[in-house]
């Protein structure tokens, strides 16, 4: 636990908080001093383990199982938060997969999965937030806002994903969701905004960083030259769900090692 936790008194919910970012993000939140709700859908045992890791360094967390596609879970899941934490604070809407292929060869199934985890499952969460956000209302001596969301999109909501288009639409689908949010709630002290990872070394994309030569081809797409790793996203959602950045309200920040910087044109093009 941090000596001057910026999070003390919150409660946050972590949605696919059992791997990857999700889990960088609830443990760093839970050093800062909120409660974590540590959501999962498979590997129970991954979700305990996070609970262990938060408990161990001083701080609080319950895992619960839900899977944020889907309108009754994504409620129930709020109903226990609250019933163990007594609100909510901040959502970090992090879940998210990939199913890709080529587009003629895209299924169906495969187009609305993505869309129903990555983008529908933002919006289930973010509704079920912010009727607790109103119903709670101020206080002060905890935050500044209302309530917090952060949306975890991508360097994906502005660069086009040839063979990933179901994922992209998904990204550039929660960078307009967010900014809408984002407006329609700030008068009301709600701050909404987005992370924008680039390339994270996570479960997700395993085939991207997991061989010598799959690496050294990545790193040509990163001119700070390293791979992030999920404790980069932590460190930034800590400061996004903070008083330190209360006038910050539809935006997205990138963490990409200068991924959007158009590294092939560093050359002259
Ligand atoms: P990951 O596969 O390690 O984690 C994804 C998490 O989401 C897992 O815990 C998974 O179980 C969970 N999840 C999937 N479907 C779910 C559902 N229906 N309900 C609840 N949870 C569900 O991958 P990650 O890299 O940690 O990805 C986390 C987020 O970051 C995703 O939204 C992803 O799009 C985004 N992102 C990742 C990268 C990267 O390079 N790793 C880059 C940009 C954005």
């Amino acid at each position: 636990m941090n000596r001057n936790p910026k999070l003390k008194g919150q409660s946050a919910l972590v949605t696919g908080a059992n791997s990857g970012i999700g889990l960088a993000v609830a443990v760093a939140l839970a050093n800062d001093g909120a409660n974590v709700v540590v959501n999962y859908i498979t590997h129970p045992e991954a979700a305990d383990a996070v609970v262990k890791q938060i408990e161990d360094n001083g701080g609080n967390a319950i895992s619960i199982k839900a899977d944020v596609s889907k309108e009754d879970e994504v409620q129930s899941m709020f109903q226990q938060m609250i019933a163990k934490y007594g609100s909510i604070d901040i959502l970090v809407n992090n879940a998210g997969l990939q199913r890709d292929s080529p587009l003629e060869k895209m299924g169906l199934a495969d187009w609305q999965l993505v869309i129903n985890v990555n983008l529908t499952g933002q919006f289930l969460c973010a509704r079920e937030a912010v009727k607790e956000f109103l119903r709670r209302g101020m206080i002060p001596e905890r935050s500044c806002a209302l309530g917090k969301i952060i949306c975890m999109s991508s360097v994906h909501q502005v660069i086009p994903w040839a063979g990933h288009v179901n994922y992209a639409s998904s990204k550039g689908g929660i960078e307009m969701m967010m900014k809408s949010m984002a407006q329609e709630l700030a008068p009301k002290k709600i701050r909404v905004n987005s992370i924008g990872p680039g390339a994270i070394q996570t479960p997700i994309n395993t085939a991207a960083w997991s061989t010598p030569e799959a690496l050294n081809k990545l790193l040509t797409l990163i001119p700070y030259g390293r791979i992030g790793q999920p404790e980069d996203i932590g460190k930034v959602a800590v400061w996004l769900a903070s008083d330190e950045s209360d006038y910050l309200s539809g935006t997205t920040i990138f963490a990409d090692g200068g991924m959007l910087l158009y590294p092939g044109f560093s050359t002259n093009g």
